[in-house]
């Protein structure tokens, strides 16, 4: 393979020692390969790509590098949006996707013991097959591996009742960035021994260690579930009807919204019938047993129509259900194809501010003359603000900067954050001071320097 890398050839040397002759890649197609992730307009080249099979062998990389003084840029399969794996500073990317070993499912502890390199819908597959349920189901759950949802403490659609990643883990080993393997937590719901280190890692973007093994909960799956849509006439009488379904005593597992802009894009795209002259469509689901779906797509609906809902279908059968559903997972693939570039965001607001948030969006929209949809998990006010433009059109990229900065502004002056489940990466950096202030961020530096002194792992990312 053709060398072209700032590799010192001494250590591509003993890298191979670790992890053998073809799983270390420095030829051009690995680097260009790797130099980006799913985050549109950033890109890095990396210096060699490692895949690590083992905590052992993860562990040599990382004393490798550390003695060096080589970036390491841990990724599972790229999926992330805040170009978390972008080799920004070059070095090593280690990619971990070949610890893909779904090791355990304990039906009677409830929980499964995974390598970091298991895709999620592996998971969620393997506790399926015993009856048991791993709720956090982000967009990209084909792709995305648990290492990778654990290190962005992903969502998902499932996350108003059941939560997020954070929720589901329970013991995490990981490798620190000079070397040593470490364990926190384990299979126990009760264990307060120490730090809450699993936390921590959850969501620490790969700057703090190397996950290598994830112990994570599991339920017991619901027998069913059934779903509902309504149309309004305006945003705002959706916004008030979520505030009522969640002020009627039902949790539900689903609560989505999609604007005027996305109803027609899907409807465009799709063509599943949807009422484009509506101002926002709300979709709504539970599970549980059958009576307590009945109640609860009851409820739900009553509360729509209280809102003024111009009409209202609930899903007769898994067939309609699934089609309701198709209106929210439509929405990212209907939007992109639109323009060539797609910025997908995650500002996140309190439920009660989603209205006045989306509103503020679409004049933003407006006032900078840019496409943006907004679609999101209304029932956790986790917006996705998606501009669609022509990447080549330079203009155009720099109003939808200008016009996102406006978006986080808001997101925070109406008590929200920057960042739902996408993470801050590289791409939010620059705004996250704004939402943690200076002492927390030397705070966030101070953790970093405990954990990775010689500042080897993911450099220049989530403040570190
Ligand atoms: C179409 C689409 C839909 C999406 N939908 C959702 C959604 O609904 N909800 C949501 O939250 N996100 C969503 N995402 C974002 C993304 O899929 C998630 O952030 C996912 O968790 C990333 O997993 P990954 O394996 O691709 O990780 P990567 O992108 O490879 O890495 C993500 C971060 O984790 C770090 N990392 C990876 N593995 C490890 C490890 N073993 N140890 C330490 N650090 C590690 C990396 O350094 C990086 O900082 C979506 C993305 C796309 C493209």
């Amino acid at each position: 393979m053709a060398t072209a890398t700032a590799i010192p050839t001494g250590l591509r040397e003993r890298l191979i020692a670790v992890v053998g002759r073809d799983h270390v890649r420095t030829d051009e197609g690995a680097l260009v390969t790797f130099s980006t992730d799913a985050t549109p307009l950033e890109r890095g080249r990396p210096d060699a790509v490692v895949f690590a099979a083992t905590a052992e062998e993860v562990a040599s990389v990382l004393r490798l590098a550390n003695a060096s003084g080589i970036p390491v840029v841990p990724r599972g399969s790229g999926t992330n949006l805040s170009a978390g794996t972008v080799p920004h500073r070059g070095g090593i990317v280690l990619v971990l996707t070949r610890m893909n070993k779904v090791k355990e499912i304990s039906d009677s502890d409830l929980v499964a013991v995974c390598e970091p390199g298991v895709r999620t819908i592996e998971l969620s597959q393997a506790a399926a097959a015993k009856g048991l349920l791993y709720p956090p189901d982000p967009g990209s759950q084909t792709t995305a591996t648990i290492g990778g949802n654990v290190a962005e403490c992903a969502g998902g659609l499932r996350a108003l009742k059941y939560g997020v990643t954070r929720d589901y883990v329970l013991g995490v080993e990981a490798v620190l960035p000079t070397g040593e393997i470490i364990r926190s937590g384990g299979r126990l719901v009760k264990d307060v021994a120490g730090y809450d280190l699993r936390r921590l890692l959850c969501g620490s973007e790969g700057t703090l260690a190397v996950m290598t093994e994830l112990t994570l909960r599991l339920v017991p799956a619901p027998e069913a579930s059934g779903y509902g849509m309504a149309y309004f006439p305006e945003l705002a009488d959706a916004a008030r009807a979520v505030s009522r379904v969640l002020a009627s005593g039902v949790l539900p597992v689903t609560l989505e919204f999609l604007d005027q802009v996305c109803i027609g894009a899907v409807e465009d795209y799709a063509k599943i019938g949807l009422d484009t002259s509506a101002g926002a469509l709300l979709i709504f689901g539970q599970d549980g047993n059958a009576a307590v779906i009945a109640r609860d797509l009851e409820r739900m609906g009553q509360a729509c129509r209280t809102e003024g809902a111009i009409s209202l279908r609930i899903a007769e059968s898994p067939e309609e259900a699934s089609e309701v559903l198709e209106a929210r997972r439509a929405a990212l693939p209907s939007l992109s194809r639109l323009e060539p570039l797609t910025l997908l965001e995650d500002a996140t607001v309190p439920r009660s501010r989603i209205a006045e948030m989306v509103e503020y969006i679409q004049e933003v929209a407006r006032r900078y003359e840019l496409k943006i949809g907004t679609f999101g998990h209304a029932g956790d006010g986790n917006l996705h603000p998606t501009a669609v433009l022509d990447h080549a059109d330079e203009d155009a990229v720099r109003r939808a900067r200008a016009a996102f900065d406006e978006i986080f502004a808001r997101a925070l002056e109406l008590d929200g954050t920057i960042t739902g489940e996408h993470g801050i990466g590289i791409v939010k950096l620059r705004y996250l001071e704004r939402q943690l202030g200076a002492d927390h961020m030397a705070l966030l530096r101070r953790i970093k320097a405990a954990f990775d002194p010689n500042g080897i792992l993911n450099p220049g990312k989530l403040g570190s």
